[in-house]
């Protein structure tokens, strides 16, 4: 049994959601089920970029997270692409066997028993803006899936129709934390980030949420961006 790799990389820091700023080992699925108009991974996502992905068995990619961390165990972030669309639950329990902790982000179209297996699966359901369409049945068996695991919700927002939504979205599920991201427009790795639009992104979050009194998302920006722009394997 393989897997499809995009990229191993780190160690480095979680630039978004929940683990904001934690030290972390990044291992990117490649392949997706959707095509979200504003993707900033598509290097992992279209085909055109197929032949610079891996087929990695589970040991393979173990070894590599073992020597980029130099055997110390640490939070190994599962991203992609949708890695819930591949059977990861053999490197978990590998991983985890080793003391190594488990985040998966994914926008929850496909549910996995391996979910059980994770420190925290972070749910990420694409607003309007992403051309795609959130199957809520399949998203509630994704947090079925997960049983006790922590999960949380994290929504990119780049308009008032996305807040709208994820506003409605938010409210099935009372229960989960909350985190809104600002939507980055500037995907292009050889492009330098405009950091003045990127603040403005989220003084607008900021004025949109808290100041017409919606108290429950937590804002934050993608420190990665702010740190190396829209540079890969960092
Ligand atoms: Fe890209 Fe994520 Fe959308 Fe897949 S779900 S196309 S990886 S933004």
């Amino acid at each position: 049994m393989t897997l499809r790799i995009a990229e191993i990389f780190g160690p480095t820091i979680q630039g978004e959601g929940s683990l904001i700023g934690v030290p972390s080992l990044f291992v990117r699925a490649g392949g997706c089920d959707y095509r979200c108009s504003w993707c900033d991974s598509p290097h992992a996502v279209d085909s055109r970029f197929r032949h610079s992905w891996q087929e990695m068995t589970p040991e393979m990619v173990m070894a590599r997270l073992e020597a980029l961390s130099g055997g110390m165990p640490m939070m190994v972030s599962l991203s992609g692409g949708n890695p819930a669309i591949q059977d990861f639950g053999p490197l978990i329990a590998r991983g985890r066997a080793a003391g190594y902790r488990f985040a998966c982000e994914t926008q929850g179209s496909v549910a996995r028993s391996w979910f059980a297996d994770l420190d925290l699966l972070v749910l990420s359901p694409k607003p309007p803006s992403s051309g795609e369409r959130v199957d809520w049945a399949a998203f509630d068996a994704c947090l079925a899936a997960a049983g006790s695991a922590p999960r949380m919700l994290k929504i990119v927002i780049f308009d008032e129709a996305d807040l709208d939504w994820a506003r409605a979205a938010a409210a099935r599920y009372p229960a989960l934390e909350l985190v809104l991201q600002p939507g980055n427009p500037e995907t292009d790795p050889s492009t330098p980030v405009d950091l003045a639009a990127m603040a403005e992104r989220m003084r607008w979050l900021v004025a949109v949420t808290v100041g017409r009194g919606w108290l429950r998302p937590r804002l934050l920006p993608q420190l990665h961006v702010y740190i190396w722009g829209n540079m890969r394997g960092v």
